[in-house]
């Protein structure tokens, strides 16, 4: 294990308390009724963890990365549902308004946002965009009166209840990938209409929603465009790897539970090698996606390039979750196929880790490029 300083130790024994009393038990209810558990996500702001890795002069914890990957990692053992939501108001949701938003935006949107009392979402992805960003189709046009966003933006994340959004749109699509710049939107402006909320398979809970801009006012947020976003991706894949850590000790704990509990054949089904093979297994690739994800989280922390540590440990982790979820449900067998046992929203909302910054496909090509030494 990459050891934790005293204070990282502390803070996730008392997140996993939290966890433990207020988040794991009520999981599948959040599930089942796919309602978003907004009372916990304002306890999580007022427990300051939304600003955990921003300075105290926007009202953030001045925490290090790490801190904010035990958080990640914690609410995932709990549910899914509630960490994919927090990580996303606690970084992607916010940081390009930290970066580059006005004072004004720091103290009526930002400084909110972290207590819990905001929401911010985050924007990138459209209907014929996901991977392939130089394929987004929403367009900025500036004029004198202002930045106006024409477009469609797909899979928002907390986008019914969004107070503000980071819109990525083209200033020029003859420039592709080069000529996306980041928007700053807000609830209520002329020519935002927020769609419906998307059924999803697994983290049912999530409001994930469509957008339509149409002439809509917005305001530039920095000049960098994909470049800003390359500073903020190896923190989100780093984040994602240890939701899915998270994921995987709750579904290897429930299924050494139950192993021990279920007999066949006058034993414990935990005494059967070939099950024993499969949960040892699981346990010796959840220790190596923690130690991935951790060492990437370190590099980030120091300030030390880390692309390849990243998308190393985002793509193992997220692979790992996925096999544990599924040897979980073997070893649950009928019962795994239950709705009425967890197997199944561990199994469901792992693939979730598989899409969230960047696909296993495109992950690998980040990876290929570091190998070659592209
Ligand atoms: C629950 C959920 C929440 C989300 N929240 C947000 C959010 O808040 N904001 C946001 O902007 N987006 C969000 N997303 C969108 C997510 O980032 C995209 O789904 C993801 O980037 C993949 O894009 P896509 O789904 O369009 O797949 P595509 O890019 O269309 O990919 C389809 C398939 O082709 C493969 N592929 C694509 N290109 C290549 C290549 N070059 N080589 C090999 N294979 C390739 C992919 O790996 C995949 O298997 C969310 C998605 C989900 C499911």
């Amino acid at each position: 294990m990459i050891e934790l300083t005293p204070d990282e130790a502390e803070f996730r024994a008392s997140v996993a308390r939290l966890v433990d009393r207020e988040i794991a038990p009520r999981a599948r209810e959040f599930d089942e009724r796919g309602e978003f558990p907004m009372e916990l996500f304002r306890k999580i702001g007022e427990l300051g963890y939304f600003g955990l890795r921003y300075p105290e002069s926007v009202g953030g914890a001045g925490a290090g990365f790490v801190h904010y990957l035990v958080m990640a990692e914690e609410l995932a053992r709990g549910s899914m549902s509630l960490a994919a939501a927090v990580a996303m108001q606690a970084m992607m949701g916010t940081d390009f308004v930290f970066r580059c938003g006005t004072p004004d935006h720091h103290e009526r949107l930002l400084k909110p946002a972290l207590r819990g009392e905001k929401i911010g979402a985050f924007c990138l992805s459209e209907p014929n965009a996901g991977s392939d960003l130089a394929r987004i189709e929403t367009t900025a046009r500036s004029g004198a009166d202002g930045t106006r966003l024409t477009g469609r933006k797909m899979w928002v994340t907390n986008g019914t209840m969004a107070d503000f959004f980071t819109v990525a749109a083209s200033v020029d699509r003859t420039k592709g990938l080069k000529g996306i710049r980041f928007f700053l939107v807000e609830r209520g402006a002329a020519g935002l209409h927020i769609g419906r909320r998307i059924p999803l398979v697994g983290v049912r809970a999530d409001d994930v929603t469509e957008l339509a801009l149409e002439e809509c006012p917005a305001v530039p947020l920095g000049d960098g465009g994909v470049s800003d976003l390359m500073q903020i991706l190896d923190q989100v894949r780093a984040m994602t790897g240890a939701l899915a850590v998270g994921l995987g000790r709750a579904a290897l704990e429930d299924a050494v539970r139950y192993a021990k509990e279920r007999v066949c054949f006058q034993k414990p089904v935990a005494a059967f090698q070939a099950i024993r093979h499969m949960l040892a297994q699981a346990d010796v690739d959840l220790e190596a996606s923690r130690l991935l994800v951790y060492q990437a989280g370190r590099r980030i922390e120091r300030g030390l390039p880390s692309r390849r540590e990243s998308a190393i440990a985002k793509l193992f982790a997220s692979e790992t979750a996925n096999r544990i979820a599924d040897t979980a449900m073997r070893v649950l067998a009928g019962y795994g196929f239950s709705m009425e046992y967890p197997a199944q929203r561990f199994f469901r909302d792992a693939r979730f880790l598989l899409i969230g910054g960047g696909t296993s496909e495109i992950l690998r090509d980040v990876i290929a490029r570091e190998t070659m030494g592209e």
